[in-house]
């Protein structure tokens, strides 16, 4: 039985939305046969971003917020040195760093707006290997990593627009065939295009999950049995490239 999670990060945004613009029949079927609801995924006061809504989604809600650099280093391998500690800074442009130390907080000498993301919990190691997430290095696979689970980053997986999600549907789909008990795909770029205030490119990416992620795992749960869940992690809304806190919308569908 296949148990696949397929998270649109920051997919939501106000109406009339970039998902009832984009052209998703794969979505659409699964709204029309499964079930539609919302997701309660933050509890009041916690930061709204991937570091905590994903951890919720994969099983662990947490009651503040997430160290977002701790999980950005082990998406790609790196954990801190005892006594150390890391930090993510963001950048103008786009630039953003992982800084490695001691300390209070990291001296970097950048001109221009610089952000220092806060520190916070660190995810507990709650799951195991047979929970494979695919996706870029970033917040899903860094929190599978650090809760004990498989993290899958396929070549050319970005995280942004243009991102290889043919590559991550492979990779889903030999996890599938290796009898993981749940995959979950995470699809960055509609997140990335609400921070650039970009509404056409965030609708592409909508549409290129449907038809490249959505609907072929979706024919494939129909095949074989199981369950298939879609939701958002949180919104951003491109008139303001923040995100949206709140309930998310989610389809699942199920058989046998
Ligand atoms: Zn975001």
């Amino acid at each position: 039985m296949v148990n696949l999670l397929v998270i649109l990060d920051g997919a939501t945004d106000p109406a009339p939305s970039t998902l009832e613009e984009a052209s998703t029949p794969g979505l659409d079927r699964l709204a029309a046969e499964g079930e539609t609801d919302w997701l309660d995924l933050l509890d009041p006061g916690v930061p709204v971003g991937s570091e905590t809504a994903i951890a919720s989604l994969l099983g662990w809600r947490p009651d503040g917020p997430v160290d977002r650099a701790l999980v950005e280093a082990a998406a790609r391998g790196l954990e801190p040195a005892p006594g150390e500690r890391v930090w993510r800074v963001d950048l103008e442009h786009g630039h953003r760093l992982l800084v490695f130390g001691q300390g209070d907080s990291p001296r970097v000498d950048a001109a221009g707006a610089m952000r220092v993301w806060p520190d916070g919990l660190r995810p507990p190691r709650i799951l195991d290997a047979c929970t494979v997430v695919v996706g870029a290095a970033g917040a899903a696979t860094g929190l599978a990593r650090l809760m004990g689970a498989t993290a899958v980053v396929p070549p050319g997986a970005t995280g942004r627009p243009g991102s290889n999600l043919a590559a991550k549907r492979t990779a889903a789909l030999a996890a599938i065939d290796a009898r993981a008990d749940r995959v979950v795909v995470h699809v960055g770029g509609a997140d990335e295009a609400g921070h650039a205030g970009d509404r056409i490119a965030k609708i592409a990416v909508l549409e290129q999950a449907d038809l490249e992620i959505v609907a072929p795992l979706a024919e494939l749960v129909r095949a074989r049995g199981g369950e298939i869940q879609v939701c958002a992690d949180h919104g951003c809304d491109p008139a303001t490239r923040a995100h949206i806190g709140g309930p998310v919308p989610q389809i699942r569908w199920s058989r046998g």
